[in-house]
């Protein structure tokens, strides 16, 4: 079949991020905080995705009632954005706030610039996982074209998934790394009055 398998997956961060001032007690549900007394702060990744859409180019023997299938482009979103959670006790004019805040949206940066990284890797995972491709098309009888495509569909979606996880998953290992004991002495210092 002529022209080439188009794999079109929007990967994208949003970059206008949602700040909440929460009860202290929403907070100690969190684990991804630092190992302070109490978690002051928290940035929450939320990941949005639809599922992906087959365009498929099909080419019918009437005569022999078989039909050739190939996947002309495959389409699909998935929107990760951080929502950052502040202990509401915190005066916004001091020091810890500002230090609690800045945490936070470290923690986002590092979101961002991760979704950025694997965002081709994401793209690579669907194209792998999308067959026939219009370079290799494959004949069947027309009775069998029902479940092939949704077989395609199946196992292109899961490849979908599984990659947003996978590399969620390393993103938020990434995010993690600013929590070094620098960094928990600095809050320890600067917060002392609200982890008691
Ligand atoms: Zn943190």
């Amino acid at each position: 079949m002529a022209g080439k398998t188009k794999i079109s997956i929007d990967v994208s961060f949003n970059k206008s991020i949602q700040l909440k001032h929460v009860a202290g007690s929403a907070l100690q549900k969190e684990k991804d905080g630092q190992k302070t007394k109490r978690t002051l702060g928290v940035t929450k990744p939320k990941v949005e995705f639809s599922q992906p859409v087959l365009h498929w180019d099909e080419v019918s023997d009437p005569i022999n009632k078989t039909i050739t299938l190939a996947i002309k482009e495959v389409t699909a979103r998935v929107t990760f954005s951080a929502r950052i959670w502040i202990d509401k006790r915190i005066d916004k004019k001091c020091e810890c706030y500002a230090h609690v805040f800045d945490h936070e949206k470290r923690h986002a940066k590092i979101w961002q610039a991760g979704v950025k990284k694997y965002s081709s890797a994401i793209q690579k995972a669907v194209e792998d996982a999308t067959l026939p491709k219009m370079d290799a098309p494959e004949e069947m009888k027309e009775s069998k074209a029902k479940a092939f495509r949704t077989d395609a569909f199946k196992r292109i979606d899961i490849a979908f998934n599984e990659a947003v996880i996978k590399y969620g998953k390393k993103i938020s290992a990434e995010s993690k790394k600013i929590h070094t004991s620098s960094e928990l002495k600095k809050t320890n210092n600067l917060c002392e009055e609200y982890l008691l």
